[in-house]
């Protein structure tokens, strides 16, 4: 892509409203754009980003033995006044009536519309386990939208529900959740430490949130030190049950087996969450399954959510420095960003588009900055946007055949020929 024909409109001062370095670093690198308070347009890049890190998420969903569907939206209220949560869940419910005075909802989460098509297609445990999940847009009318896109009211959400026969069944598939959720991160360079959570409106009785240690985080987590030495690559339930990690509204110092010099606490981001409820809504929108000795036995269940949106503000509260974002490989929006430093010095340029050219034979995606401007601003702005290499050309190349090759995130810069920056571009990362 070309800097001339692309849009990412960057701003060189810090915008007022932004708290927290990612909104501010968002805002700058033109990756979003405000429509009004926790809704926003997501510019070519920041959607470039958001899709990546879906993509990831999606691939490690599959791994999990899950189906990928798509819900709608909007939602019907009777489908919520079945389970019961229509009058309870309060003023994030964003509540709409149709032409026919029907009264609908922007779905806040999807409990109710999957046990609904469960019920309605599964009836034998010889189709268990089930595990569904949709990456769909959610509404919530936070009554403080802040941050950015961390906490807004429509935002990305993966959602992943399971069906299983037996509390042991949902177990595993709890299980198999934790461990899809610990690949995720570390694919987006990301720590995320499950601790015990309050289960709130979506219910039930075992409940892990998925924390990101950051200073600007807005949860406050209480933790064993034992903890610190953990490898989240090798997670098991039956492990976090006997590890102290809780959110604060479930942390009480009366009780805390912890003792006072053993326990941590730290401020934390959630990216996900993991639920199992049991019988909490098969049962009042009747997904029962014939069991192996003929009798109807409602299924166990079990729902996973995943902050898609949120986790680009999260990646970049984890990964940046006073010039701008570092992007991890894995989600940046180009891997490359190809530095012409005299767009009007002919040699230079055609030696750029030639480069440029291999790039994108190669398929690595490269942002080419062609514009006519001051390299200051160039230097500036490629930093700002955080790709992971920039590769400098200048008039000096032309009778050197030498570019500058520079990590974004170590800073280190190296002189090197122009054949062997495109082999290392290809095998690198
Ligand atoms: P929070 O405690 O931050 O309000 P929650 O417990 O209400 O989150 P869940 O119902 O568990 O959220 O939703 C699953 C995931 O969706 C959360 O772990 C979080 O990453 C993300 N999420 C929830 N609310 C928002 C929001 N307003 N904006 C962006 N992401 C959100
Ligand atoms: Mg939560």
């Amino acid at each position: 892509m070309r800097s001339s024909v692309y849009f990412y409109p960057t701003l060189k001062e810090t915008p007022q409203e932004a708290q927290i370095v990612s909104h501010r670093l968002m805002l700058r690198s033109g990756m979003i754009s405000q429509v009004t308070a926790g809704i926003y347009t997501w510019l070519p890049s920041g959607l470039k980003v958001l899709n990546k890190i879906a993509q990831i998420i999606r691939q490690e969903q599959d791994r999990a033995q899950s189906l990928e569907v798509l819900m709608p939206t909007i939602q019907p209220a009777a489908l919520w006044e079945k389970s019961g949560r229509y009058h309870i869940y309060g003023k994030e419910m964003l509540r709409m009536v149709d032409r026919h005075e029907r009264e609908m909802l922007y779905g806040p989460t999807a409990e109710e519309v999957i046990t609904d098509i469960f019920s309605r297609f599964v009836k034998s445990y010889k189709d268990l386990p089930k595990r569904f999940y949709n990456i769909q847009w959610k509404f919530r009318d936070e009554i403080r939208p802040r941050f950015g896109i961390m906490r807004g009211r429509e935002f990305l959400m993966k959602d992943n529900y399971s069906f299983d026969l037996t509390v042991e069944g949902a177990k595993a598939s709890y299980q198999a959740m934790l461990e899809a959720y610990v690949r995720t991160f570390a694919r987006m360079d990301l720590t995320a430490i499950p601790v015990r959570a309050a289960t709130g409106p979506i219910g039930g009785d075992l409940s892990h949130e998925f924390q990101i240690l950051a200073e600007t985080g807005e949860s406050e987590i209480f933790y064993d030190a034992a903890y610190e030495t953990l490898d989240v690559n090798t997670i098991t339930l039956e492990r976090l049950q006997t590890l102290y990690a809780a959110a604060d509204e479930l942390h009480d110092p009366q009780t805390c087996p912890v003792p006072a010099d053993q326990l941590r606490t730290a401020r934390g981001i959630e990216v996900g969450h993991v639920f199992y409820f049991g019988t909490k809504y098969s049962i009042p929108l009747g997904a029962y399954v014939t069991g192996p000795d003929g009798k109807q036995v409602p299924v166990e269940m079990g729902s996973y959510g995943i902050g898609v949106s949120r986790l680009v503000g999260a990646i970049i509260e984890a990964h940046h420095d006073d010039k701008g974002i570092i992007w991890p490989e894995s989600v940046a929006p180009f891997k490359v960003g190809l530095l012409n430093l005299n767009i009007k010095d002919k040699a230079c340029t055609e030696m750029c588009e030639d480069l440029y050219q291999k790039l994108l034979q190669a398929k690595i995606e490269t942002l080419y900055d062609d514009r006519d401007m001051g390299i200051g601003a160039k230097f500036a702005d490629m930093d700002l946007i955080g790709l992971p290499w920039q590769i400098i050309v200048g008039p000096r190349s032309v009778t050197t055949g030498q570019c500058e090759l520079k990590n974004r995130r170590t800073g280190e810069k190296i002189e090197i020929s122009l054949e062997d920056v495109l082999k290392r571009m290809c095998y690198c990362g």
